[in-house]
């Protein structure tokens, strides 16, 4: 069966957190944004791992389910049309992992998966030794990443450590601060044990396919949402079983069962082109190149973004794609849509929410609404705007405004809102829609 899944995301004991990422709440906002798997991060902190205890219980294979009675208060809370959805729970973390390896300092997130309770608690009681897992929901440890591995390997085959948002300048196995240049430099004899990497949202699988060392992993993407709204902004789209081992052998052989991802315009990611956020400076990877990777205005380095750093150690061209590549799904947040079609700030204006409301009550969860209903479907229950901003979407018509050094960027399905914002790349047509 088709199965969405976002394996990455903080509760509310992770640092800038909103106070909603409980779990009943990501078990309400999975079902509003038709996810089916939601990951429960946080596993390393003993609070949010006890409330996990109280809430989940287990259900398929690997896999947890919200206990009937927290169900049951949620539900209420949602349209008919999304009461019978089923979410379920994968046990996730994440680590940042900072050390010194090579004469240099390492910062890497890490995100571990793993298939139960048991599991989670020797990982956890290996870590505790550690550092302090309770300061953080992702905690930072003075650990060397491959130790990490080996530490989640022992505690069982079927658990996983996938290197997460691989391109992101501070935290990353691939970051162009702190990171590595190769999975073995980082992982050396334990690297076949790395069986996938997260893309993170500055980065898509056509970057990644331009690494040789990339084509032997399986790609996979996760929101890694600070707040429930933003759950599944990038997921992985799979055809398994509902039964964690059967996800994890997929992942493991990147086989059919790994069918794509879901994705956001990289150059919405924080930290696509080059630049300086308080010079104001934002370069393409040429640019950059022509100012010697100097800021014109302060004289410091630039920080390079993950355009740069990719095409750096990439061994294809841009527009490579391998044989047999999975499919790649470029989604816009219905929300930041509908602000654009109501020409408001925030989507959390009072207008959007209640218009996102309004679509998820009619048409099902926002997966559905953004991948499945047609267009003809929403201009036929009078809603025209959004029927033309998700064909646009689908058809990859859309305007960038890239972003860099911490800024997230811009993306319009309408172009006239965006003049003011001086854009430095001309309207994206075709190429980058749906399906690819
Ligand atoms: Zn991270
Ligand atoms: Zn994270
Ligand atoms: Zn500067």
């Amino acid at each position: 069966m088709e199965l969405i899944i976002d394996l990455h995301i903080h509760s509310h004991f992770s640092r800038a957190c909103s106070k909603d990422m409980n779990i009943a709440s990501l078990y309400r906002w999975g079902k509003i944004k038709g996810i089916n798997i939601i990951g429960t991060g946080d596993f390393t902190h003993p609070l949010w791992f006890a409330e996990a205890l109280e809430k989940l219980e287990p259900a398929e294979p690997g896999l947890f389910k919200l206990k009937d009675e927290y169900a049951r208060e949620q539900d209420k809370t949602l349209p008919k049309n999304l009461q019978d959805k089923l979410i379920r729970f994968i046990l996730t973390a994440e680590i940042s992992n900072i050390y010194s390896k090579g004469g240099k300092v390492r910062k890497l997130h890490n995100l571990v998966v793993a298939p139960s309770f048991e599991v989670v608690s020797k990982i956890n009681g290996q870590l505790d030794r550690i550092g302090n897992l309770k300061s953080d929901g992702r905690p930072i440890l003075g650990l060397d990443s491959k130790k990490l591995l080996q530490i989640v390997l022992d505690a069982s085959a079927d658990a996983l450590l996938i290197p997460a948002h691989i391109w992101t300048p501070w935290f990353a196995m691939f970051g162009s601060k702190s990171g590595f240049d190769s999975i073995e430099e980082a992982f050396e004899d334990l690297a076949p044990h790395i069986h996938a990497i997260e893309t993170g949202l500055s980065s898509d699988p056509f970057m990644n396919w331009r690494l040789k060392a990339l084509q032997k992993v399986t790609i996979i993407s996760n929101s890694d949402a600070h707040s429930a709204p933003k759950l599944g902004r990038e997921a992985t789209v799979f055809d398994t079983k509902l039964d964690y081992f059967d996800i994890v052998a997929g992942i493991k052989t990147n086989d059919k069962r790994v069918v794509g991802t879901i994705e956001f315009y990289p150059q919405e990611g924080k930290y696509h082109y080059d630049g300086h956020r308080a010079c104001g400076i934002r370069f393409k990877p040429s640019e950059s190149k022509e100012h010697n990777l100097i800021c014109p205005k302060c004289g410091k380095p630039l920080v390079l973004g993950v355009d740069y750093r990719v095409d750096q150690i990439a061994d294809f061209p841009e527009d490579y794609k391998p044989e047999n590549h999975k499919k790649v799904e470029y989604i816009i947040p219905l929300s930041e849509m509908l602000s654009e079609i109501f020409n408001v700030k925030s989507v959390n204006s009072t207008k959007v929410k209640a218009e996102y409301e309004k679509l998820y009550s009619t048409f099902g969860d926002e997966f559905s609404i953004l991948r499945k209903i047609s267009a003809r479907e929403f201009s036929d229950k009078g809603f025209t705007k959004v029927a033309e901003a998700i064909s646009n979407m689908r058809a990859g018509k859309i305007y960038v405004d890239p972003g860099f050094d911490g800024v997230f960027g811009i993306i319009k399905v309408f172009g006239n809102t965006i003049e003011k914002r001086q854009l430095t790349e001309d309207k994206i047509t075709g190429q980058m829609g749906l399906g690819i």
